[in-house]
């Protein structure tokens, strides 16, 4: 398969995850290149992050207020702005109407030429919040290009002109972040309560925190390796939205 390479800037963009996190592991490096060139970048993080510890006796509150601060330093590492946090509970995320409504919303309000999210087609994919966060990207983009859906929300319907789905079923589509791999990194770093579980990095820090680096470096190299990059992030691409 012939892969297209970087959309042209867009002016806004919207990245839609599951948890705090995601979103860096997904787009980081393209967001900061966007960001970098002047695009409005918005975050959408979808649930509260309240599962994200191997400690049982973590109190939820404090780890919830702790993830949406290691969010926005995250974001801003990458140059973006807003990061608009709805606050489901980590593992029950659902996509029904009530879900896709608040999406739309977001979508409507933030205006955005490209939208970007989880892949809900993604084959053998074990975390339920990663679909629902898939579906909601896609439904919440069908119900916002339409007056009639949710009218009662007050606010002009809005189309955007591509969307980007991260772990990709079927790559088409990759975005250079040569010269953004180490502001995706920093925001990676940023969600501190996440090393030890997520990204290995625990009792020899030094060493652990290089292995990661390294286990990032070689993703964005074997993305770009496809389309002749030396570093790239993957996408499934749709322009007929
Ligand atoms: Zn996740």
């Amino acid at each position: 398969m012939t892969l297209s390479q970087n959309l042209s800037i867009p002016g806004r963009a919207l990245a839609i995850g599951a948890h705090p996190d995601d979103i860096d592991f997904g787009c980081g490096g393209t967001l900061a290149k966007w960001a970098a060139a002047g695009c409005v970048v918005t975050e959408l993080v979808l649930t509260d992050g309240s599962k994200g510890s191997w400690d049982p006796k973590a109190d939820q509150a404090t780890l919830v207020a702790l993830r949406q601060e290691e969010q926005r330093a995250a974001a801003a590492a990458l140059g973006a702005g807003d990061v608009v946090f709805l606050g489901h509970t980590d593992g029950e995320l659902a996509s029904g109407l009530a879900e896709r409504a608040e999406v739309c919303r977001v979508i409507r309000q933030a205006r955005p030429d490209v939208v970007l999210g989880h892949d809900p087609w993604k084959r053998y994919r074990l975390h339920p919040d990663h679909r629902h966060a898939g579906f909601l990207a896609v439904e919440g983009i069908v119900a916002a290009r339409d007056p009639h859906f949710f009218p009662d929300q007050g606010l002009p319907p809005h189309r955007p002109a591509s969307l980007l789905l991260w772990e990709a079923d079927e790559v088409d589509h990759v975005e250079s972040i040569d010269g953004f791999l180490p502001a995706k990194l920093a925001a990676l770093l940023a969600h501190r309560s996440q090393w030890q579980s997520t990204m290995g990095i625990d009792a020899d820090r030094a060493a652990d925190e290089a292995a990661f680096e390294t286990r990032i470096r070689e993703r964005a190299s074997e993305a770009g390796a496809a389309a002749g990059l030396p570093l790239a992030e993957a996408f499934k691409r749709l322009d007929r939205l």
